[in-house]
């Protein structure tokens, strides 16, 4: 996606090696139009996937998984974060440490919203270590649930994570990669 990268470079703030600030377009503000355009294009990449859900972690997730569910017209279910977990049985839950704030957070996903029967295509905004991801792939296959694949917008492709993940078998396809943040720059892979 040309546009989604024109817009990382004019928007985006390095912070440091390893992070790229995206307040602008992805977490902080939302360009509904831009962000349809993403869930276009994972529309387009899974369609033939049969999906029967969209699944994502809030919060930065949810605007395109939405735009992606729209596109495939399906239900978008969101993972909510929280810091404490009282007993809920019915809910699904991981553990996972959030790449920016430091902290570690419980996913939970309730299991009214995701069967056996489901077909689940992971969304999410950006990928580092995929802690997150792979706490979501646990979810789902605790469901019973299958994974279809997983679409991000942004991989960044010097930190583990998409790299692990496809190791294991999982499909996962991002919008546009980023090879480097060093020196303050933007590089590209491919
Ligand atoms: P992971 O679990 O893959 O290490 O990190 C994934 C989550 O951390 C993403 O959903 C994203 O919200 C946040 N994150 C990771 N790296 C960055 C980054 O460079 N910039 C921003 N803004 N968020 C990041």
């Amino acid at each position: 996606m040309d546009t989604l990268k024109q817009r990382i470079v004019e928007q985006g703030v390095v912070v440091s090696d390893q992070v790229l600030k995206l307040d602008a377009l992805l977490n902080h503000q939302v360009d509904p139009g831009l962000t349809m355009e993403m869930g276009k294009q994972f529309a387009e990449r899974f369609r033939d996937d049969g999906v029967t859900r969209v699944v994502t972690v809030e919060s930065s997730g949810i605007a395109v998984a939405f735009a992606t569910a729209y596109e495939l017209g399906v239900p978008l279910v969101f993972a909510r974060r929280k810091k404490t977990l009282l007993a809920e049985p019915d809910m699904l839950c991981e553990r996972v440490p959030s790449f920016t704030k430091g902290i570690v957070t419980d996913i939970l996903i309730s299991r009214e919203f995701i069967s056996p029967e489901d077909r689940i295509l992971f969304i999410d905004d950006i990928i580092a270590n995929g802690d997150a991801a792979r706490g979501l792939v646990k979810i789902i296959e605790r469901s019973g649930a299958e994974l279809i694949g997983a679409g991000i917008v942004v991989e960044k492709c010097f930190q583990p994570g998409a790299n692990a993940l496809r190791e294991q078998g999982l499909r996962l396809e991002s919008l546009v990669k980023i090879a480097s943040l060093e020196d303050g720059k933007i590089i590209f892979a491919e």
